[in-house]
């Protein structure tokens, strides 16, 4: 019982409340203002636009009027004009629109005032954000390598043939392989990397199995040689120490 209460309620007040609000409506002509190419900031326009009203169901025609002089006149809903503000002179304007039903009543819309504003100035409110739009992602992306190559210098972990998501790269400068991270800034030809054995910036592509094999190949005689040389420097030595002995046991 107590729901049909509260629905025969809500019925009533739906049933005293639309036509109200659909009267109040339909007495209103509205003025709508699309941009269909340009620049539109608050209450600053430049470019080509849409202007269009509605109003009552029985309106017939739509006459616009800029700065309170005749701008257009339509007769066929949505009554759409479009408009170039470059047409006009640059400043303060104020539309407005007076539309006549087929009763022949008239009705008369709020003033919409908007500044019309150069393309000159258009451009340099677009750059205005563009601008340290730019500047703050190239400061991310160098931010990022840097912060990349010093976790990647800490971890200090190469290991030969194992070159990841990325693939491998071969420095221009040492001619040694390492893998190329998959977050460094990609520049057309290949990615932002820093060799981790001789510490040369560049722009490498992801190198073929064939020329990273060659790196491998140049690397681990390159680290045969560190070692070679390591060895004979200890066994130098030693010799020297055995041939100091024999010296003493000689003397
Ligand atoms: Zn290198």
């Amino acid at each position: 019982m107590r729901k049909v209460k509260i629905f025969l309620f809500f019925l009533l007040v739906a049933v005293l409340t639309v036509p109200a609000y659909g009267q109040d409506g339909d007495d209103r002509l509205t003025i709508h203002l699309r941009r269909d190419f340009g620049y539109r900031s608050v209450g600053r326009i430049q470019g080509r636009f849409t202007i269009s009203a509605d109003g009552p169901h029985d309106l017939e025609r739509v006459k616009y009027l800029l700065d309170g002089e005749f701008f257009a006149e339509v007769s066929e809903a949505p009554f759409k004009y479009s408009f170039s503000t470059s047409e006009y002179a640059v400043g303060a304007h104020t539309f407005s629109a007076v539309g006549t039903t087929a009763s022949g009543a008239e009705v008369i819309s709020e003033e919409v005032r908007l500044e019309f504003v150069s393309a000159e100035e258009s451009w340099q409110q677009v750059a205005n954000l563009a601008v340290p739009l730019m500047a703050g992602l190239v400061v991310l992306m160098v931010l990022g390598t840097l912060l990349l190559t010093l976790t990647g210098r800490r971890s200090g972990s190469f290991k030969l043939g194992n070159y990841g998501s990325a693939g491998g790269a071969v420095c221009p400068r040492c001619g040694f392989p390492y893998p190329r991270h998959f977050i460094s800034p990609n520049l057309l030809v290949g990615k932002l990397e820093m060799c981790p054995h001789c510490g040369k910036w560049a722009i490498v592509p992801r190198a073929s199995r064939t020329a990273l094999d060659e790196a491998e190949t140049r690397f681990r005689a390159d680290a045969e040689i560190g070692l070679l040389a390591q060895e004979s420097e200890g066994g130098d030595a030693q010799e020297q120490h055995k041939l100091d002995e024999t010296r003493y046991f000689d003397s």
